[in-house]
């Protein structure tokens, strides 16, 4: 495949069958969408390079701190790296901030008082989200604090429904969450050009209304992020895009200064704010994740090329599909059954470097309703940006795909996938051989 001997493959248990698709999808289909991916990232590593030089950062800023963590000069100069990366007037980029979830309910609480009301004007949100709002009943939760929430159901097309939002704002709509990514949905993930337009009308409508994006999964995959089409808060997580697989924890939010302000001293204490909170040993690693992520993430999107494109072909239905633009890294491929989603996983998982050797069972997992089964073989435990696949084990059993450090990785992955599936019959031999 691609010049490299076949045995290289087997080693890996791939069979001569799956190889051959593999490069038959490569040749007919992939070679056309990598140069656009590869000019993106290009451009975002300039945009990254760019915002360590202007920040000035220094050897002096890698090293940590510990206690208080006051005159905290690396993590300071990172948060202003991150806010020139997302050209925001700041930047709250903490170890502190222990996930993706973490950052957005803080961004969320720290924004909102009681009695306002939380508006998502693109459909429902994130798993873990519909506790932190009160959607499912969870100690506290927004809802606890007199957080009130309303949602307005995209279009049929999968669209924002406008003449809805305009109706759904009222003078206690204080925030509007708007998530880029389709997370554990089967609706398409949202453009930057498109989130901009949405933003562009709520302003219209209540020009104080503060507009937040979930940026998950989203960072790096196109030229803009949406904090340059009129967000007020960006958020998301460093063992996704940002941390380029290096971060080993943290979350991140930037935006407005007062924004951010609010953030950071509901994240330590009023009166605190963003002075405190020693950056330990772990500076090295966020920074070089970032100087790393734009590569990452194009690494990331191959792979998600690759497999919408080989699964489309055996005619799953994928999101998106193999020649759609790509707004973030996920790939879903709908199975209809079970075991396509749990035999897609254990494909995946046995192309790990790290517990390549076990099986991915499904689990009750903290924060999310159904059983979730998870492949994730990563250096960093968790992360996502590293090669993994996830689904919740119920209807239709879409797996969402994501991730792989290097491209080639990637693509192992999704070949380990193909060979899981066919070994179990589930995809025929036919298909495989004669498409
Ligand atoms: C991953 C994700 C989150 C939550 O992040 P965690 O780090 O898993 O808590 C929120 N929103 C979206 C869209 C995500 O993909």
């Amino acid at each position: 495949m691609n010049g490299i001997p076949q045995n290289a493959y087997e080693a890996f248990g791939i069979s001569p069958e799956i190889c051959a698709y593999g490069e038959k999808i490569w040749q007919e289909l992939l070679q056309t969408r990598f140069p656009e991916i590869d000019r993106i990232s290009e451009l975002n590593q300039l945009k990254v390079l760019q915002a360590f030089q202007e920040t000035k950062v220094s050897e002096a800023c890698l090293l940590g701190t510990t206690g208080y963590g006051y005159n905290d000069l690396g993590r300071d100069k990172l948060e202003e790296v991150y806010a020139r990366v997302f050209r925001t007037e700041a930047a709250l980029v903490r170890p502190q901030i222990t996930c993706g979830t973490h950052a957005l309910a803080l961004a969320l609480s720290a924004n909102l008082r009681p009695g306002d009301e939380l508006l998502s004007p693109a459909g429902h949100p994130y798993d873990t989200l519909e506790e932190v709002i009160g959607i499912r009943p969870s100690v506290g939760s927004l809802a606890e604090y007199g957080v009130t929430y309303r949602e307005v159901s995209l279009t049929a097309e999968g669209g924002f429904d406008y003449e809805a939002i305009r109706n759904a704002i009222t003078p206690r709509t204080k925030l509007a969450t708007i998530q880029r990514s389709k997370g554990y949905q089967t609706r398409p993930s949202f453009s930057v050009e498109q989130i901009g337009e949405l933003i562009r009308f709520l302003k219209e409508c209540k020009p104080d209304l503060i507009c937040m994006v979930d940026n998950c999964y989203g960072e790096f995959t196109q030229e803009k992020e949406p904090s340059e089409v009129g967000a007020d808060m960006v958020v998301g997580s460093l063992i996704k895009n940002p941390g380029g697989g290096l971060a080993p924890i943290g979350g991140y939010i930037a935006g407005r200064k007062d924004c951010i302000e609010r953030a950071a001293v509901r994240l330590t204490s009023p009166g605190l704010g963003a002075e405190v909170g020693a950056s330990l040993q772990v500076l090295p690693q966020l920074y070089q994740g970032l100087f790393l992520a734009p590569n990452v993430v194009s690494a990331a999107l191959k792979g998600a090329v690759f497999a919408a494109n080989a699964y489309e072909r055996l005619g799953f239905s994928v999101v998106p599909d193999g020649s759609e633009p790509r707004y973030d890294i996920i790939q879903s491929v709908t199975f209809h059954h079970p075991e396509g989603l749990i035999a897609f996983c254990e494909g995946i998982q046995a192309a790990a470097p790290v517990d390549g050797f076990v099986r991915p069972e499904p689990w009750d997992m903290p924060g999310y309703e159904d059983q979730v089964i998870m492949a994730a073989g990563a250096f960093v435990s968790g992360s996502s940006i590293e090669l993994s696949a996830d689904g919740p084990l119920r209807a239709p059993y879409s797996v969402f795909f994501q991730g792989g450090l290097t491209w080639q990785h990637a693509k192992l992955g999704i070949l380990k996938s193909l060979q899981a599936l066919y070994d179990k019959n589930l995809i025929s031999m036919d298909a495989v051989l004669h498409l």
